[in-house]
């Protein structure tokens, strides 16, 4: 089956630790070494610091644009792969805080409109080591997560304490993607002339990805992303 064979090389995809990838910040790809994907993970010396800012920002650009992108988080601003540890509860977390973003952005974004890949992190690439699975506690696992803050969550806890008993757990990318806009996509500002809506991430600001970063888009920018929206969709036909 094409599906299973496929989720099979997904499966195998890997980074190596201190790789420096061939891919680079552009239009498409953004990195980040940290997972903070709202502004109300970042934690309040950052903030004062300037030295972070949400992810989600990032995401709204990419949205904005009508192409898509990648965020890999784990990854430093020049590239090189670090990786970030994550237990199985932690991966949890990771994956309900980024729909928990989405839907906080306005429209709210639908889940066809992205996907996230946990990448594990090696440090042999001709050794990769199997993904131990550490024993899952299901009642545990039912714990709601402490999203939205900067504070520890028992998940974060509960690898702190992991690591004190000198167990670390594995080391992943996170990757998110943003597909590029679906005309179908019942977010369609007009059923003729399908254009994406322009979204705004949780702090009710609007972004958009030019090739020299992120930023603001002015009225005349709005409208030119709608003409170009239009022009994608009519060659589309064609
Ligand atoms: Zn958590």
């Amino acid at each position: 089956m094409a599906s299973s064979s496929e989720s099979n090389a997904l499966k195998r995809r890997v980074y190596v630790k201190g790789e420096r990838l061939t891919i680079e910040e552009d239009l498409l790809h953004e990195f980040k070494g940290h997972r903070n994907f709202s502004k109300d993970d970042i934690p309040q010396a950052a903030i004062i610091n300037r030295t972070q800012r949400p992810i989600s920002r990032n995401l709204c650009g990419f949205l904005n644009t009508g192409v898509g992108g990648v965020v890999y988080c784990g990854v430093t601003d020049g590239g090189e792969v670090q990786g970030i540890r994550l237990t199985n509860y932690q991966k949890d977390h990771v994956l309900l805080s980024v729909q928990d973003l989405f839907s906080r952005f306005e429209p709210p974004v639908d889940s066809s409109m992205y996907t996230v890949h946990l990448v594990p992190v090696v440090t042999d690439v001709n050794h990769i080591p199997e993904i131990t699975a550490h024993p899952i506690d299901l009642e545990q696992r039912n714990t709601p997560h402490l999203l939205r803050t900067s504070k520890y969550c028992w998940c974060d806890r509960d690898a702190s304490a992991q690591h004190d008993f000198g167990m670390l757990p594995p080391l992943y990318v996170i990757e998110i993607e943003v597909f590029p806009w679906d005309p179908e996509c019942k977010l369609s500002v007009t059923p003729t002339t399908p254009i994406h809506p322009l979204f705004c991430n949780e702090e009710r600001l609007y972004f958009i990805r030019r090739l020299g970063g992120l930023h603001q888009p002015s009225l005349e920018e709005v409208i030119q992303l709608a003409e170009a929206d239009t022009a994608r969709y009519h060659t589309r036909k064609e």
